[in-house]
């Protein structure tokens, strides 16, 4: 099996985009955000058990997630956020084992917003990659996404681990304060340093 990379930042730190740089230079890339969408969508594995535990009202008309219902209620419940969270991290964890061990790439990096709040991967990853950028940073990128307001992006934050902690436990860093093409010198250095990792 490929070594497996696990990728982590908050909102808006730029996990997606240095995923695609890993991706264009042959990493294989297991996106938990994805699978979540996946699970959730109409039909999904996860729809069965979301509606026996939650209220029907959080059931869009199709079969789906309402995911704005859904989010407006865990900001308000923590006790609903771990409930959320009970039924979809076991899931999400057995289908990125299941991407991972089809994976013929030289190595895997799975991207993971809570890795280190949930701990879910520890056995199943080799290094942490924080894509780390300031809090201003964070704010403007997640802001210019519809939907998105600056209250709603701080109080995704405020549950997420802090900067400073989130750096401590890295083993890998990407700045992504600046631009593009800064990102890209970053990604190249780190990928010539994950395909020389031996395979495990
Ligand atoms: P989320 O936590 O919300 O899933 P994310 O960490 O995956 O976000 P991205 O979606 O990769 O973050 O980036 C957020 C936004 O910022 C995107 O619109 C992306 O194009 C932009 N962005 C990311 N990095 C840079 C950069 N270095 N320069 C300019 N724009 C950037």
């Amino acid at each position: 099996m490929s070594s497996v990379i696990g990728l982590t930042g908050g909102i808006g730190s730029g996990k997606t985009t240095t995923a695609a740089l890993f991706a264009a230079r042959g990493a294989g890339i297991v996106d938990t955000d994805a699978i979540s969408h996946q699970l959730t969508q109409p039909g999904g594995t996860a729809i069965a058990s979301i509606r026996q535990a939650f209220s029907e009202s959080l059931i869009t008309r199709d079969g789906g997630l309402d995911r704005g219902e859904m989010r407006e209620l865990i900001f308000r419940d923590s006790n609903a956020r771990l409930k959320l969270e009970g039924i979809l991290h076991p899931l999400i964890r057995a289908e990125v084992a299941h991407h991972v061990a089809l994976l013929s790439t030289p190595y895997a990096i799975i991207v993971v917003p809570l890795l280190l709040e949930t701990g879910s991967y520890h056995g199943m990853i080799r290094r942490v990659l924080v894509v780390d950028c300031s809090e201003c940073a964070q704010i403007s990128r997640a802001t210019a996404r519809a939907g998105m307001d600056e209250k709603t992006v701080r109080a995704i934050m405020a549950t997420q681990m802090s900067r400073q902690e989130r750096l401590a436990r890295a083993d890998d860093v990407i700045f992504n304060d600046a631009d593009l093409s800064q990102l890209e010198r970053q990604v190249d250095a780190m990928h010539r340093k994950y395909l020389a990792l031996a395979p495990c």
